[in-house]
């Protein structure tokens, strides 16, 4: 490491090794250690995430469903299971 204090205006990234602008990387707000995407950049990042998501689609999906009814709902999977029971039975 240099001696010389500068302000880190860039870093390499872990997993492309390439010098980019600290802008290039994720914050770590929300996202800290989810990922890992503070010591790599956004495009790494993004691919990671891509990768981890077509890995673990199913529990990704459920993930997503229940933020989505959570969300715009604001019910979880198990009410909105049961309402859709009774809506089915009621058909
Ligand atoms: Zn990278």
């Amino acid at each position: 490491m240099d001696s010389i204090k500068v302000e880190v205006k860039e870093k390499d990234c872990s997993q492309c090794s390439e010098i980019k602008q600290l802008s290039e990387f994720g914050t770590a707000r929300g996202m800290r250690g989810r990922y890992g995407c503070n010591s790599i950049c956004r495009k790494c990042c993004a691919k990671r995430t891509a990768i981890y998501r077509e890995k673990n689609r199913d529990s990704v999906l459920v993930k997503e469903r229940a933020r989505f009814l959570k969300t715009y709902y604001k019910i979880s999977v198990d009410v909105y299971e049961r309402m859709y029971a009774e809506q089915k039975e009621n058909i």
